[in-house]
């Protein structure tokens, strides 16, 4: 047979599917045999009898091949050396993708042992071209070429491989075909290496790097942060030998006046603005402010409208409350000297709602105005009133009065205008008369007559006169004895009291009663003493009058006392937290502290606060990505006026809410509003004033950490999940700084972007409470999602930054098994008595050594003795700085660890069968694999390591760690227990 005719006719004539590869990631292309047509000139030996050149036009192109059919004669060693191929200085490692088609050896009437199905692919380092000069000995062999699909004749199968040729350190290098009677044809020689192209990832930019060989699988590159960006420190990230860029470790953010838009920072628009360093969006102008120019870090409040120096630059511009309305004084029947002032508030309150008044009193005589002085009392105060009422009291009954009240707010201060309401008032003339002096007329030994007067200002109306006297008795200084008045009621302002004793002293106060019965206050106690029987007017006056003023010192010595102990007290009642907050040591705190949204009074205030509303014409919703407990969450878009649109996650609140639901579901975004970080999912605004509320925030493409490791089980490196850890590590630091306990943190309830970052989501106030579906109920009454929370928060509620530290631990562990289950299949109670009886879970598998010491600190029982998220953050990054780190394995320690779930069978005796075994592990699909392979007995079972499972068929990483970790329960197995210990 004429083997070369059917190498000419197979290999020229016959069209192929020729593949090209579509170029997805960067290639650097060295040589191009496609590409280079016929001036290839590569070498051939021997040079007749050996690989030919052949050529074909495919759709008016010629394509050239290299062909050879040599399967009759034995022995064959024919070589066929590409030109000298420069390489780039920094591409150690270069990518050898090769298509060819090899006939079929079944298809030739020949030997078979001269007909080969293979050829191989040697290559040789060089600093120089060397021209002709050919020996092979200088080649390396890199890789036996078999084809996937052999051709028989009359049908063509072209084959790709790709292989690495790795390690080259010399200027260039030369590859070689070596064929050893084979019938194959080359049609494509394509050598590459990678590079991860130039970009711009979280607002830090990476120049185009060359990618790592086996020796620098990952190359760390540094980069800077784009223009109007910056970061404390310097960015990074990391480029596979694949030539992908993965982990981009970077905190830029756009300065002041500038956002991220499209990789870059970009100026607020006109009418937006920005205040600090931070990756929030430039937030459109509050109310009442002036048109801002773009690139504005803060809107300047339009003329007549104030921020109060405690307002932060973000709040609205407000202006001066208006006059307090309807002024009104009334008395009552009862009191005396005293009105009560009323007024409706502020009908225009400015936008604020701090609004006091102040109420100033002014008395006139005449015109005559003066203020009133402290005699005068306003209950519960004349200044700083909330409250639109007052009292007033010790007022003169014939005097008239003035009040203003004047509505003040935090703004007040910056304007001279006063919103003020005043109003002239007098007590009634009816109010009672004073009684000004008290004189005895005559007096006998029996009887004493007395005459007052009253104010010469008060009208003579005063128709009656209580007058009240009593014996003063001699010890009464001494007992506090007090005796009884006689009182009468007399209508002229004169009297004779009769059937007095002789020699004794009277007391006599008396006070005028008005026409309508109102009495006034009582005059001024006086003594008067009655003449001894029969003999002269003498008294001890003086005596007894120093006793009484004596006493009237200690009483006021007494309430002033009183008064300023009372004063202290309030005074200390008054001192809210905050108080406390500022003067205790915590004041080293960062001064941004979250504020949980239940310390205001009205929920809506604490949203409006910290989230801003959008309307929802600038929202669309295109499909539903989850549900969460108040309602379907969404994907959508978010297109706000002149802005870009954003893709965003929008959370609904479901019909038929309740008022509380709705401010439990609001909550979350009260939360979410006061963080700003790279790892804590953003806050876009919030949808409150329309029936349908709902939150807007950035939307997480890979959704929930927990689900996309599962889905991605076994396909990213330690490095790469310790690069997820650090982020989730990073916004917890956050939260701590802030004083918010998280209280859920799972994997779950972290969400995962297109560049893999993680951040921590699921805020709000009852959410552990209601809508986490791991929460359990405890004793207490609360839920709580026990495999994820520290035992002191299970046992009393001790929720800390520490208790996140240990629901971090097992957010690690998750991350590292790929989102299998803490405790497997263990019931909850299951799991508090291992925690309690020290056993923690065991290293996952492939688990770095470091990663898993880390997970134990976080585990401590004493939770003062648990990492800080600020050292745990240091931790994973010195681990990823240097990722030999990460080399060292994890082992299973048997004396702290808790094994998997059924290591024995159910009624707890040994496994009698490999089939009962695999079952109680839900692995029962491998049975046929493990008796195929011969191992029927459980103690051969207890023989296998990893590779032996691999070995036998089981390939899903997730089913081959189930089984291997089984076995290693199975091997430390001293009891029936699920748990055991040394
Ligand atoms: P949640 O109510 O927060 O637990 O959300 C329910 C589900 O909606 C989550 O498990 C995610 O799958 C999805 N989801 C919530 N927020 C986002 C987001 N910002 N981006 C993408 N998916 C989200």
């Amino acid at each position: 047979m004429d083997y070369s005719r059917i190498k000419r006719t197979l290999f020229v004539s016959v069209f192929m599917n020729f593949v090209f590869i579509s170029l997805q990631k960067k290639q650097e292309v060295l040589l191009d045999m496609v590409a280079s047509g016929a001036e290839l000139g590569w070498l051939t030996s021997p040079v007749e009898h050996g690989w030919e050149i052949g050529q074909r036009a495919v759709n008016g192109s010629l394509l050239y091949n290299y062909y050879i059919c040599n399967v009759e004669e034995r022995e064959q060693d024919n070589w066929l050396r590409t030109t000298f191929i420069q390489r780039n200085p920094t591409a150690s490692r270069v990518f050898v993708e090769l298509q060819f088609v090899v006939r079929d050896c079944n298809s030739f009437n020949v030997d078979s042992l001269t007909c080969k199905e293979t050829f191989n692919l040697y290559a040789s380092e060089a600093d120089a071209d060397i021209g002709t000069a050919f020996r092979k000995g200088q080649f390396r062999k890199v890789a036996t070429i078999a084809p996937d699909e052999i051709s028989s004749l009359g049908e063509m199968k072209m084959n790709i491989e790709t292989k690495v040729v790795d390690n080259l350190s010399h200027k260039g290098f030369y590859l070689a075909f070596q064929d050893i009677g084979a019938c194959v044809a080359i049609y494509s020689v394509r050598v590459y290496y990678k590079t991860c192209p130039a970009t711009v990832k979280s607002l830090a930019k990476f120049p185009e790097t060359v990618a790592g060989g086996e020796n620098q699988a990952l190359r760390e590159v540094t980069g800077s942060c784009v223009s109007n960006a910056v970061s404390e420190d310097q960015p990074r990230i990391y480029c596979t030998t694949d030539g992908e860029w993965v982990v981009p470790m970077s905190q830029c953010q756009c300065i002041p006046g500038f956002e991220a838009m499209n990789d870059a920072c970009q100026e607020c628009q006109p009418g937006f603005f920005k205040p600090s360093v931070s990756s929030e969006t430039c937030k459109p102008c509050p109310e009442n402010t002036q048109p801002s120019g773009s690139g504005a870090i803060s809107c300047t409040c339009k003329d007549g409208f104030y921020r109060a120096p405690e307002d932060p630059e973000t709040a609205d511009c407000s202006g001066l409350p208006s006059a307090p309305q309807d002024l009104v004084a009334t008395t009552a029947q009862t009191s005396i000297g005293r009105l009560q002032l009323s007024w409706k508030p502020s009908a225009d309150t400015g936008g604020r709602s701090d609004i006091r008044y102040t109420v100033v009193c002014e008395r006139c005589e005449g015109r005559a105005c003066q203020p009133c002085g402290e005699k005068v009392r306003f209950d519960p105060s004349n200044t700083d009133l909330k409250e639109t009422r007052v009292t007033v009291s010790d007022l003169e009954p014939y005097l008239n009065y003035t009040f203003t009240v004047e509505a003040r707010s935090g703004v007040s201060q910056f304007s001279n205008k006063r919103a003020t309401n005043s109003i002239i008032t007098a007590l009634p003339y009816t109010s009672p008369i004073k009684v000004t002096a008290m004189y005895v007329v005559d007096r006998s030994s029996t009887s004493l007559s007395l005459q007052w007067s009253v104010s010469h200002l008060s009208k003579p109306v005063a128709t009656r006169y209580e007058l009240m006297f009593r014996k003063k008795e001699n010890d009464e200084e001494i007992t506090g004895k007090v005796t009884t008045y006689t009182v009468l009621v007399l209508e002229k302002n004169s009297v004779q009291i009769s059937d007095l004793s002789p020699s004794t002293v009277y007391l006599f106060k008396v006070q005028a009663l008005s026409p309508e019965g109102n009495p006034g206050s009582y005059s001024l106690e006086k003594e008067f003493s009655t003449l001894p029987e029969a003999s002269q007017k003498t008294g001890n006056t003086a005596v007894i009058l120093g006793a009484v003023i004596g006493g009237g010192v200690m009483l006021f010595i007494v309430v002033v006392v009183l008064l300023l102990r009372k004063r202290r007290r309030n005074s200390h009642t008054r001192r809210g937290p905050e108080d406390t907050y500022f003067s205790s040591p915590d004041q080293l705190k960062p001064l941004k502290t979250y504020v949980d949204p239940h310390t205001y009074e009205d929920p809506n205030t604490a949203v409006l606060k910290f989230a801003s509303e959008i309307h929802p014409s600038h929202i669309t919703k295109q499909k539903v990505i989850g549900a969460g407990e108040f309602g379907e969450v969404y994907r959508g878009i978010l297109k706000v006026s002149s802005r870009k649109e954003t893709a965003v996650a929008i959370k609904t609140l479901k019909p038929g809410y309740t008022e509380k639901q709705r401010q439990d579901f609001l909550s979350e975004a009260s939360i979410m509003g006061q963080f700003s970080h790279q790892n804590i999912i953003r806050l876009e605004g919030v949808v409150t004033k329309f029936k349908h509320a709902m939150i807007i925030t950035e939307y997480m493409e890979n959704g929930a950490l927990d689900k996309y490791l599962k889905d991605h089980d076994g396909e990213m490196s330690s490095f790469q999940l310790v690069g997820m850890l650090r982020g989730i590590a990073a916004g917890m630091k956050y939260l701590s700084d802030m004083s918010y306990v998280h209280r859920d943190l799972a994997a779950r309830n972290i969400l995962v972007n297109s560049n893999l970052e993680c951040k921590v989501s699921d805020f709000g106030l009852s959410r552990v409470l209601e809508d986490d579906p791991e929460g359990t109920y405890t004793t207490s009454g609360g839920k709580i999602p026990i495999r994820w929370t520290a035992p002191e928060a299970i046992a009393y509620r001790k929720f800390t930054s520490a208790s996140d530290v240990w629901s971090f631990g097992i957010v690690m562990w998750e991350v590292m098994a790929f989102g299998e289950r803490p405790y497997w299949d263990m019931s909850n109670h299951e799991v508090m008595k291992a925690i309690n009886e020290a056993f923690r879970l065991p290293a996952p598998m492939d688990c770095p050594s470091a990663v898993y010491q880390l997970m134990l600190q976080c585990w401590l029982q004493d939770r003062s003795k648990r990492p800080r998220f600020g050292d745990i953050v240091s931790i994973i990054d010195k681990l990823l700085k240097s990722p030999d780190s990460l080399k060292a394995i994890a082992d299973f320690d048997p004396r702290v660890s808790i094994r998997l779930p059924s290591t024995s069978g159910s009624d707890g005796s040994p496994f009698r069968s490999v089939a009962e075994w695999l079952e109680s592990i839900k692995m029962s699909q491998y049975s046929e694999n493990f008796s195929k392979a011969g191992i029927i007995g459980m103690e051969q079972v207890l023989q296998m390591k990893s590779e032996d499972i691999h070995n036998i068929g089981v390939h899903l990483p997730g089913h081959l760690k189930r089984i291997a970790y089984s076995i290693l329960g199975l091997k430390d197995q001293t009891s029936t227990l699920s748990v055991f210990a040394v």
